[in-house]
């Protein structure tokens, strides 16, 4: 069982079994909530993610949660009603962040363009 937390420790989280998905993040919200030049997510089901603290929700454009902890603002998770059911962790959250491995990218064309990742991973 995975976990992880944010940067002050109030807000946990613990994880069940194997990630969908994880992927590299280029879109411009990701870039702004992290302040980074790219986010790496963790994709689960939402029922094997367990949380505990409190942690603040920003609904960031329709059907999109972004939460973070409500005392150090570290960003946690991604929810979308386009992907009901599921949640995207922040790799990065993780207390083993290098568990996880990313398979690909995901708007790709939306990144700063002198940024990139020297790998030969899928480009979407
Ligand atoms: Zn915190
Ligand atoms: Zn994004």
């Amino acid at each position: 069982m995975a976990s992880g937390h944010c940067l002050c420790g109030q807000l946990k989280f613990a994880v069940e079994g194997d990630p969908r998905w994880v992927a590299y993040c280029h879109c411009a919200s990701c870039r702004r909530h992290t302040a980074s030049p790219v986010s790496c997510f963790v994709n689960f089901d939402l029922g094997h993610v367990h949380f505990s603290g409190k942690r603040s929700i920003y609904v960031s454009s329709p059907g999109v949660k972004r939460s973070f902890c409500a005392t150090c603002g570290t960003p946690l998770a991604y929810e979308t009603a386009k992907r009901t059911g599921e949640i995207d962790l922040y790799l990065n959250a993780f207390d083993h962040p290098e568990t996880f491995t990313p398979q690909k990218h995901v708007f790709h064309a939306e990144g700063i363009p002198w940024f990139d990742v020297r790998d030969d991973l899928p480009r979407e």
